[in-house]
């Protein structure tokens, strides 16, 4: 019986090896973990989409890459300091918090934090039940709003926006600690007014919270002084509402934000060759990354050089010096 199982186990094994001779790991192979974020989010896809062109070069890499859904931007530097994960998604801003301990790590510098290439651009979206009465952002007095969980880059862009507005979010209105992916059911459950969500446009969050059958519009993030002066990581942008047809402010077609961009970080304790590798298999196969999710449509590689605050990891810094994309 063992025999009959063992030949049979050879059998299938061997099948298996005429058919993809060398897509099987092997001791040479280098397992990556990317830590992403919410499911409904850009992070999550844009991992998978990552991990998909890694994945699909198996034979000339000999890399293994899963995308990890996790708590998002500062979770994922948290993790990549820890060594639990190798790679992760971080918002422009987290990275340079980080990087310079300030903020959530505040005298505690992650300086073994490395940049690797930059992503889409995130806009801070506010999106809020029409029937709050919520039309900017001083309305929010008194309101229940989602700013998102401890482990997200979006609960530190909410609370620099409502300090730079003189609001205090732990006393001017009741402020939720709820992970992203929970929020649009929240709010179309009408247990929270809003809620806000740092990503990139399209994505099936902001989907989901404003087709539902309480309305719901985005509320606009206008040039706040005291946001720019403080924090060098911030920019105007402007969310295209043709992605949400069923936010009643919809006809608007663009709502001013605040945005930064997303970015694809690693540690000083990783390989030279692994970054160097999977730099490469990014780079050259772009026009694929650009098809993977919408949001990675615009993507370019002059552009994924930029937006960046850690320093560049060797291995990724090789291969830019190579193509001429750095000096
Ligand atoms: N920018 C968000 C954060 O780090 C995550 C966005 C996403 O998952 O697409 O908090």
């Amino acid at each position: 019986m063992h025999k009959l199982f063992s030949r049979v186990a050879l059998t299938v094994l061997g099948l298996g090896m005429a058919i993809m001779p060398m897509n099987v790991a092997s001791a040479k192979t280098t397992f990556i973990t990317i830590g992403t974020g919410g499911i409904t989010g850009v992070y999550y896809p844009t991992g998978g989409a990552i991990a998909k062109i890694i994945n699909e070069r198996f034979d000339q890499l000999q890399i293994k890459a899963t995308a990890e859904a996790t708590g998002a931007s500062i979770f994922n530097i948290n993790a990549v300091h820890s060594g639990d994960l190798d790679f992760g998604i971080a918002q422009a801003d987290s990275q340079y918090l980080a990087y310079n301990g300030q903020g959530e790590w505040q005298g505690k510098p992650v300086k073994d934090l490395r940049a690797v290439f930059s992503l889409a651009p995130e806009m801070i979206t506010f999106v809020v039940a029409e029937d709050s009465n919520i039309k900017k952002l001083e309305d929010v007095k008194g309101k229940v709003i989602n700013i998102g969980n401890p482990g997200s880059g979006n609960r530190q862009n909410a609370i620099d926006i409502f300090n730079a507005m003189g609001i205090n979010y732990e006393k001017d209105f009741k402020a939720e600690s709820l992970k992203a992916a929970d929020a649009p059911r929240m709010l179309q459950d009408g247990r929270i007014d809003g809620f806000f969500y740092t990503v990139g446009h399209p994505n099936g969050n902001i989907k989901e919270a404003t087709a539902g059958m309480r309305k719901t519009r985005i509320v606009a993030i206008p040039e706040i002084k005291a946001l720019f002066e403080n924090f060098p990581y911030y920019s105007l942008d402007t969310i295209d509402m043709t992605a949400y047809p069923e936010a009643t402010n919809a006809k608007d077609g663009k709502v001013t934000t605040v945005g930064m961009k997303a970015t694809f970080i690693t540690s000083a304790n990783v390989p030279d060759e692994v970054v160097y590798n999977i730099t490469k298999a990014i780079f050259e196969n772009i026009e694929e990354l650009r098809t993977l999710h919408p949001a990675l449509a615009n993507l370019t590689k002059e552009g994924m050089i930029q937006g960046l605050t850690a320093p560049l990891h060797p291995g990724a810094e090789k291969y830019y010096k190579e193509v001429g994309l750095i000096k």
